[in-house]
């Protein structure tokens, strides 16, 4: 008798199969898409085996299979096939922590769920094969395995636990049986699994074949039913739109869909073509420096030789997806010089233009191109620091919110910025606080909006470090409004000048008290001009580390000196004239205070000791309604 034992599936499995079987997931045909695929992997990788073994017994007739018989639909390949370890591996556990975070966080009420794109992007694609089966079977032998007769047969319904056992099977490959539910029957229909074929897989560079009774010859022959040439060997002009994006599901394993896409055919020494898009969908794991891989797949004479291959593009372009076929690189070449090889080199520099040509182009649909800069304007930042090269190239595809625009769903570029620039206005003002709110209600920005002054507003974490490299734009300097200049003519428009003269004298007395009450908080304390509705405010000395930044460090765990602030006062305004009024030292100093730690507030968006704050402000105004000091 076969010896059949029994395994548990790993607890993320169990969770992932169970929102399988319970199916909320609406498109379910894409089960067929998934295998498809998997079966392609597995063919692409046995002949990946075969460019680097002496293995004699090379199979050159590469096939995926569909037939249905006895209400079984039967998915068979000749690719790498699995050992017994790699079966238990495989679809016994789920390694990515990617997917294991992502079932933490779902149940099945969570409606999400349904999302297509979310079953493809987390790796469960073999899994989806329960949503229309009541039991699986998977009969495999590994390319690896020399004796027959131990290939591999796993099987399961789905509920908790799987069955191994070793049966014989002939050639290498995988054979996936499913016995589907009583529900889908739609899927022992030829005809509807031939429309779902076409659909998603037509460009699979492997022939996918269905079996028919020739009645001629009395017997079933098998035929092809997708068109397996790859996409990007046709001529451009024949390729429809769907036919373009079906291509990029079917790369991406359904990663949204793309915004816009490129085709090229470059010939001479060093051949090649690209397919490249742009998603709208930022894939889950893109902020995951150390794992995370981009998505193009290089293949050498169709042979696909590997995916996210590190400097193939740059990593700021990380989140492009696509394929690159070219004929200039030895098939045999090893995985590990391939990372390294000049050609790689050459390909990223090609494919870096013509990813730019793409997004300069994207930025003329604005809707379009505002999907991308939310997604991935973050990433694109990145280059700044990273290649100096196209820093200009790069400084002409951001965007930032403005205070040109009432809200934050308007982006500017700059460009658009200094075609709005006042007379006489030399610089590009920018604002970086923690959000969008906190920045557009800077008291910052007063003196600017009153002189009609447009002020970029920043509030990404990357952005304090951006504009470390980001230094001028077409010769115009940026500077930070919540900075003090040593040449701080911002605009030939400061009117209020004069007045700031005549005041200085008279206000000495209150500048040296406040001092006095802040001396060890504040660099030094000063009369500004800049602010209108806010009593005080706090800045940084151009050549200080900003508030913004000090966060930013802080991160890393590290203990960072204080910010030494200017505290700059409006005269003008009411709390001001009346603090100056006071006589009584603790009370006056009670009010110094409290300025001071609502321009903290406003600075910093948070204040180590709110308590005190909280405390201070009810005793003031606890103080102001009965009229003593408390
Ligand atoms: P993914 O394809 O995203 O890795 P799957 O759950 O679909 O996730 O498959 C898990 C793994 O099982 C694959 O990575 C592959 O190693 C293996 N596998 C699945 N189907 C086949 C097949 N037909 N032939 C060989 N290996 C396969």
């Amino acid at each position: 008798m076969v010896k059949k034992k029994s395994y548990v599936f790993q607890s993320e499995v169990k969770q992932l199969l169970n929102l399988m079987i319970h199916s909320l997931y609406s498109n379910k045909e894409i089960f067929l898409r998934e295998l498809i695929s998997n079966s392609s992997d597995a063919i692409d990788r046995l002949k990946f085996y075969y460019l680097t073994s002496k293995d004699i017994n090379k199979v050159d007739n590469y096939h995926i299979r569909i037939s249905i018989e006895n209400n079984i639909l039967k998915i068979s390949d000749n690719g790498i096939g699995m050992t017994k370890n790699e079966v238990i591996e495989n679809l016994g556990t789920i390694a990515k922590s990617g997917t294991k975070e992502f079932l933490k966080n779902i149940s099945i009420e969570n409606k999400s769920v349904t999302n297509s794109h979310i079953i493809g992007q987390f790796g469960v694609g073999f899994y989806s094969s329960f949503m229309v089966s009541d039991k699986v079977v998977v009969h495999t032998r590994s390319v690896k395995e020399l004796d027959s007769e131990k290939s591999v047969l796993w099987t399961s319904n789905g509920k908790g636990e799987y069955f191994i056992s070793r049966k014989y099977k002939d050639n290498i490959g995988t054979d996936i049986y499913l016995y589907i539910k009583k529900d889908n029957s739609e899927f022992l229909n030829e005809d509807r699994l031939k429309s779902i074929v076409k659909k998603y897989s037509n460009h699979i560079n492997i022939p996918i074949e269905s079996k028919f009774f020739d009645n001629k010859k009395k017997k079933f022959i098998w035929i092809k039913i997708n068109e397996s040439e790859a996409l990007w060997l046709k001529d451009k002009s024949t390729i429809s739109d769907e036919e373009y994006k079906n291509f990029y599901y079917s790369i991406t394993n359904n990663l949204g869909n793309p915004l816009i896409w490129t085709h090229n055919k470059v010939e001479g020494k060093n051949e090649y073509i690209i397919i490249l898009y742009i998603p709208d969908t930022s894939p889950w794991n893109i902020w995951n420096r150390d794992d995370y891989k981009n998505g193009i797949k290089l293949y050498v004479n169709r042979v696909f030789i590997m995916d996210g291959i590190k400097k193939i593009v740059p990593f700021y372009l990380r989140f492009i997806q696509g394929i690159v076929d070219t004929s200039f690189l030895s098939l045999n070449i090893s995985r590990e010089i391939l990372q390294d090889s000049n050609l790689i080199d050459k390909l990223r520099v090609s494919l870096t233009n013509r990813i730019f040509k793409m997004l300069e182009q994207l930025t003329l649909d604005k809707n379009k191109y505002i999907i991308f800069w939310k997604n991935f304007g973050n990433i694109l930042k990145e280059g700044l620091a990273e290649d100096e090269k196209n820093l200009y190239k790069i400084s002409l595809l951001l965007r930032f919110n403005s205070t040109y625009f009432k809200d934050s769903n308007n982006y500017t570029s700059l460009e658009d910025y200094l075609n709005r620039m006042q007379v006489g206005q030399n610089k590009i003002f920018y604002i970086i606080t923690d959000n969008y709110l906190s920045s557009y209600n800077s008291p910052h920005l007063e003196f600017y909006r009153s002189k009609n002054i447009e002020v970029l507003l920043m509030f990404d974490k990357i952005d304090e470090w951006m504009m470390t490299y980001l230094l001028d734009f077409k010769g115009i300097k940026f500077q930070s409004v919540s900075k003090k200049y040593n040449d701080d003519n911002i605009i030939t428009l400061n009117n209020k000048n004069d007045i700031l003269n005549l005041s200085k004298e008279k206000y000495t007395n209150l500048i040296n008290r406040i001092k006095d009450i802040l001396k060890d908080k504040v660099k030094d304390v000063k009369i500004t001009d800049k602010l209108d509705n806010f009593p005080v405010v706090l800045s940084t000395d151009s050549n200080e580390m900003s508030t913004q930044m000090l966060k930013l460090l802080s991160i890393t765990g590290k203990n960072f000196p204080k910010i030494n602030y200017l505290f700059e006062i409006n005269i003008n305004h009411l709390l001001i004239k009346y603090i100056s009024n006071i006589e009584d030292k603790v009370i006056f100093s009670k009010w110094v205070n409290f300025l001071y730690f609502q321009a903290l507030l406003i600075e910093s968006n948070n204040l180590e000791n709110s308590v005190e704050f909280v405390n201070l402000t009810n005793n003031l105004l606890l103080g102001m309604m009965f009229k003593e000091s408390i």
